[in-house]
């Protein structure tokens, strides 16, 4: 089978042509400045080869369009006729309590995406674009949406519903959601096939770290808690993006220097998390360089980033009584190995052992804690467009 996953932006489109099986990519590459110009990158890794274009992309139907050509052309094509892409899986940011689940997409699934707007007024429009465009240029194939929130959903009320006044819950849908749902649910399916464990007997911690982070519980292979919430920034430090704070300090800051709304939120997303506090960057390489070059504001980030995850841990082991698997996924999780140590030490009461040696490591599925243990720690990349691709090679098999 051969299945193209779409991740659609406002201005910019990601894709990849994979055989969800075998796992092979066979293409892939990113679409960029829609509406603007418009410049294709196309990848076939097993060419080792990568192609740069610039083609007019006035709508993301152009850009789909260009993907298509790119795909089926003589010099650079992975494949000879349309007819071959079995389905079209599109990654869908906010499904809200409509979806706990992929699901094929029709009529009524695309007004349920529709009216989950509000929630997501960034994402789900681009993402909707993309579908659209996707029918318009491919007609006929079947496609699947896949959303960052579903996997989620299985959280109780009492981890879900926020102290306001229910109404707010019961009217405007303010609730946590979660996001990250697809890599949480790939990343501990994978611990649990790594150690060779029905995932039903096991209790995990995800720790999803990159230039967003996330961390879940994963409970019996059901998400029973995550740390971002109505939107994606609550929770951790991040990039830029601020995570927990005690909402006195809207007003308090808004009063004082005179923002608005959209001023205050700009900071919050934009100009706080590692960036915010180290006033370096939100690159977790840049911030361990200036840390050791003696830059104390870089070394308080890194601390205060990596103390979030830890108490995130320790919350989620309190939450499941008890915890079998720690991962670490994403940029961050994947690569920096001096975060995953800090963030793992010191939890030894319970039942954590690094192995510094195999910690020393970078992006591929790694035990990283010592052989005894009580507590498996794993390094696992993770891979949202694989998991995309089989959740809509299922749907459409069906
Ligand atoms: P996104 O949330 O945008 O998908 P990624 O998961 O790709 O982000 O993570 C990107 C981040 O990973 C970068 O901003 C960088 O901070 C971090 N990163 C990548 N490589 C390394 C590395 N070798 N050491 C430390 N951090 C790294």
């Amino acid at each position: 089978m051969k299945i193209l996953v779409i991740n659609a932006g406002s201005s910019s489109l990601k894709y990849q042509l994979m055989d969800p099986d075998s796992r092979e990519v066979l293409a892939k590459g990113l679409c960029e400045r829609i509406g603007i110009d418009g410049r294709l990158t196309h990848k076939i890794p097993a060419k080792d080869a990568k192609y740069e274009f610039e083609i007019p992309m006035p709508t993301h139907a152009e850009a789909i369009q260009s993907v298509l050509d790119a795909l089926l052309s003589s010099e650079h094509g992975v494949i000879k006729s349309a007819s071959e892409i079995d389905a079209v899986g599109h990654r869908v940011v906010h499904g809200g309590e409509k979806f706990a689940s992929s699901v094929l997409i029709d009529a009524q699934v695309m007004a349920a995406i529709e009216e989950c707007i509000p929630l997501a007024p960034l994402h789900n429009p681009a993402n909707i674009t993309g579908i659209r465009a996707c029918e318009k240029v491919m007609p006929g194939v079947p496609m699947v949406a896949v959303f960052d929130t579903a996997f989620h959903q299985t959280m109780p009320p009492h981890s879900y519903i926020y102290a306001l006044p229910y109404e707010y819950y019961e009217n405007d849908k303010v609730r946590r959601y979660g996001f990250h749902g697809t890599s949480h649910r790939y990343v501990s399916a994978r611990a649990a096939a790594m150690l060779g464990r029905p995932i039903e007997e096991l209790k995990i911690i995800t720790c999803h770290l990159g230039n967003g982070s996330s961390v879940a519980a994963v409970d019996h292979g059901k998400s029973v808690d995550t740390s971002m919430g109505f939107t994606p920034l609550a929770g951790l430090p991040m990039g830029t993006r601020s995570g927990d704070l005690d909402a006195g300090i809207l007003e308090y800051l808004m009063g004082k220097h005179g923002y608005d709304m959209a001023a205050m939120m700009n900071i919050l997303n934009k100009k706080s998390g590692v960036l915010g506090i180290s006033g370096v960057s939100s690159d977790f390489r840049d911030l361990e360089n200036a840390a050791n070059d003696g830059n104390q504001r870089a070394k308080l980030a890194l601390e205060a980033f990596q103390y979030g995850v830890k108490k995130l841990v320790g919350a989620y082991a309190a939450a499941m009584g008890g915890v079998d698997v720690i991962v670490f996924t994403a940029g961050v999780g994947e690569n920096d190995a001096n975060t995953r140590m800090a963030v793992a030490s010191g939890l030894e009461f319970m039942g954590v052992k690094m192995d510094a040696q195999a910690n020393n490591v970078r992006g591929k599925e790694t035990v990283i804690s010592a052989p005894d243990s009580r507590v498996k720690v794993l390094l696992i990349p993770t891979d949202e467009e694989l998991m995309i691709a089989q959740d809509t090679a299922a749907i459409v098999k069906k």
